[in-house]
């Protein structure tokens, strides 16, 4: 099975009824406050949408439960629970793969740091996280794919606008778009999401700065690269590369790089340079764990290199705050103690270079969620996109009367 766009099927729902659908495809049960006030919609409209898909059997609603305060209100909730996702991110540095339900709790992670060759190694990834979350393939729903470059929404079927040979490389398993590999293997449908953007999302979502309505995320990881999240949604931009930090212009006279400019900013300030940089001056390799485990410890000399390199992203990042004015500054969290230490650097560079009302309303902290943050972020975009239901999910495929989901 193919890669869906995200145009939607018409299955008979009206607007509100697919806002309160989406309100519910976590499979949680709210009142009908907590959805007003998630959709910004009117009780009234509420209320009717409800009715109509009670009716055609959708979604039902629950008796009330004692709460502590005030009269306790009637929940709703999808009749039949929503199944569960299955994600798989492939990015330069490793592999993850993934079980979530729809409400983000990870039921299965499995990572790998080997230079493993899709499709069949990365589909037998999947295939041990399916088995380590003790559930058969069947009870997937539908997959998400993490993978560098542009994400497909936004009407986009087939492998997209590659940019890039160095997006190809990723994307294309064996010669087959990488969504054709899954969707068959799982018979489900799939969606491509960048992968810097689902972290981002899950942080945004899930993670302690879930409060903020302007978030930007940085991945440090898997390159560098950033995802900027808005009232809860992902912000991609025309060409659905927004936030591609690494390719900020640093060097007229720097390196050509793979997106075809010259001197991007990540050929000098990224992790794998940091750790190419620490090997010549030590003597000896050094990988992501290490600079968590020195950090950990406080071994000053690589505080040092990671706090200098938090500042000369923060240089950066500060011109972001001047545009913006986010809420939170959140650092990729698979850094462990490391990802502490760049937020501060990346702190002493918002402090230095942006107004000082700006710097100071900005929070700036490591994210929280570790690998799971782009597990997370899978089960939030499922949701914020209303891919259940424009996939026709069998909890949700469409009135009795109307159009047939195909
Ligand atoms: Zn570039």
């Amino acid at each position: 099975m193919s890669m869906t766009a995200g145009a939607g099927l018409d299955n008979g729902f009206t607007g509100t009824e697919r806002a309160v659908l989406r309100a519910l495809s976590d499979g949680r049960r709210r009142t009908v406050a907590e959805v007003c006030a998630e959709l910004s919609a009117a009780r009234s409209s509420v209320v009717h949408a409800l009715s109509g898909l009670q009716a055609a059997g959708v979604v039902v609603e629950h008796p009330a439960e004692r709460s502590a305060r005030g009269r306790p209100a009637r929940g709703w909730s999808l009749a039949a629970s929503p199944g569960l996702l299955a994600v798989v991110v492939a990015a330069a540095h490793g592999f993850l793969a993934g079980v979530v339900r729809p409400d983000g709790e990870v039921l299965a992670a499995v990572h790998s740091t080997a230079n493993l060759t899709p499709p069949a190694a990365v589909l037998e990834l999947l295939n041990r996280a399916i088995a380590q979350a003790e559930i058969s393939a069947r009870h997937i729903e539908l997959a998400v794919l993490g993978l560098p470059g542009p994400s497909l929404f936004a009407g986009t079927a087939g492998p997209g606008p590659l940019g890039g040979s160095h997006l190809r490389r990723f994307r294309d398993w064996a010669g087959r778009p990488a969504a054709d590999v899954v969707g068959e293997h799982l018979n489900r449908p799939v969606f491509c999401e960048n992968d810097a953007n689902l972290a981002a999302l899950g942080e945004a979502v899930y993670g302690e700065s879930a409060a903020a309505d302007t978030v930007l995320h940085v991945s440090l990881t898997h390159g560098t690269g950033a995802g900027l999240v808005i009232g809860g949604k992902l912000h991609r931009g025309g060409s659905r590369l927004a936030g591609e930090i690494g390719h900020l212009h640093v060097d007229d006279g720097g390196q050509l790089c793979e997106c075809g400019a010259r001197g991007c900013f990540w050929q000098t300030t990224s992790i794998p340079a940091l750790l190419s940089e620490l090997a010549t001056a030590h003597g000896r390799t050094f990988s992501v764990s290490d600079l968590d485990a020195a950090a950990a410890a406080g071994e000053l000399e690589i505080i040092r290199a990671l706090r200098g390199f938090g500042r000369s992203l923060g240089r950066r990042i500060a011109d972001f705050v001047v545009f913006l004015d986010p809420q939170a500054i959140v650092v990729d969290s698979t850094l462990g103690a490391a990802s502490h230490v760049i937020a501060d650097g990346i702190r002493e560079a918002v402090d230095q270079y942006t107004p000082p009302q700006l710097a100071a309303s900005v929070q700036i902290s490591s994210g929280s969620l570790g690998v799971s943050a782009h597990l997370k972020g899978a089960a939030a975009l499922v949701r914020t996109e209303n891919l259940l239901v424009d996939t026709g999910h069998a909890s949700v495929a469409g009135r009795p009367s109307g159009t047939a989901p195909s």
